[in-house]
């Protein structure tokens, strides 16, 4: 299932809303075009805002009937809803958030996104409100209407749903709960944040990670840095190249490519260390036993399970993880951005905060 952002040009901070949202794993996968759409009115009708998305979906050959689009615009509406959905067209307000809540304005934009992409799944009509579902006394549910806006606050500290609508949701969702689950744990993780802002820790600032051939990764915004051999650093390096694009442990085993770009950066990272100490007339001679060397290592890293042994590539991932888990110890929102999760293998921070110290691979 792909969802589309979209934006106005008065809210510049789609980027980090489409990197919170990416950040949970899940089959949803969030997108963003950055060429922002042009609404006239100050504050346009219902009717105007969904007919954006509606134009941005006719303009776009590659979005399919299925998929969600969502337009973030700073621009009140006539009604002076925090966001609303019709069919698979969303809008959310981004203004006046801090009037509402203390938390990054992204967080409270990206609670809308999910309570929306919910409430459309579950099919309830903005136009036709349907009291079962939409609470207009205050229950702590993501489907409370809200009318005193003081009141969006119990929602997002709750993150829960009703007894009433948990059953829609077992309905509407049959066959397709993964996708209610990453809806929900986006919505949990906001919670969170107003549990750890309570405990006045940092959070939500992602930093840069820059890669030095010698195998550090410095994390520039905290002022932490990580030291990794070569084969890890190969390893974690190709999670931070590829970003969030996710990868099956049979792509990374079978895929030609895959294993040529990790063979790459490994040879990177271990010509660094290595010839630091040989002579040079040797070079050319150690470079050809290297390289054999290097593509043995790469094959035996991605084997499978022998006799009953743990084999090779997990334990070097868990193993980076709790190098990053140990270095950015403070604070587990940061951590998870930067781990490489479960059966994915991807990270969740996007690669442009990737660097390279020593030029680009
Ligand atoms: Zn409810």
């Amino acid at each position: 299932m792909k969802v589309y952002l979209i934006n106005t040009p008065g809210f510049t901070e789609t980027n980090k809303v489409l990197d919170f949202l990416n950040s949970l794993n899940g089959p949803i996968s969030f997108n963003y075009n950055n060429a922002p759409i042009e609404i006239s009115d100050y504050a346009p009708s219902f009717d105007k805002l969904f007919a954006a998305c509606k134009l941005y979906r006719s303009t776009n050959a590659d979005i399919k009937e299925d998929d969600f689009v969502v337009l973030l615009t700073e621009k009140p509406n006539q009604s002076n809803w925090f966001s609303a959905s019709k069919e698979k067209n969303i809008f959310v307000c981004t203004s006046d958030w801090e009037r509402f809540s203390h938390i990054d304005t992204i967080y409270s934009i990206a609670f809308q996104v999910a309570e929306n992409l919910i409430q459309s799944i579950l099919g309830l009509n903005i136009d036709n409100i349907d009291e079962k579902y939409v609470h207009f006394m205050l229950k702590s549910c993501i489907n409370d209407f809200c009318q005193n806006k003081f009141d969006i606050i119990a929602k997002m500290k709750s993150a829960s749903i009703c007894n009433d609508c948990l059953q829609l949701v077992r309905q509407k969702f049959e066959g397709n709960m993964e996708v209610f689950f990453q809806l929900k744990s986006i919505l949990n993780r906001i919670r969170d944040i107003y549990e750890l802002e309570f405990t006045n820790l940092q959070i939500g600032q992602l930093s840069n990670v820059v890669i030095h051939q010698d195998g550090t990764f410095r994390f520039e915004k905290y002022n932490l840095e990580m030291q990794l051999n070569p084969l890890r650093s190969a390893l974690y390096a190709f999670f931070l190249k590829n970003g969030t694009i996710k990868y099956t442990n049979e792509d990374l085993r079978n895929n030609v490519d895959l294993k040529n770009e990790i063979i790459q950066l490994y040879r990177y990272f271990k010509r660094q260390i290595e010839f630091k100490n040989i002579n040079e007339q040797y070079a050319n001679l150690y470079n050809k036993i290297n390289n054999d060397e290097i593509i043995c290592t790469i094959d035996k890293l991605f084997q499978q399970e022998i006799d009953g042994r743990r084999p090779n590539y997990p334990s070097n991932k868990s193993e980076i993880n709790h190098e990053i888990n140990k270095t950015i110890q403070i604070d587990q929102v940061k951590d998870n951005y930067y781990i490489t999760k479960g059966i994915n293998n991807s990270v969740s921070l996007s690669n442009h905060y990737v660097k390279w110290a020593d030029g680009i691979i």
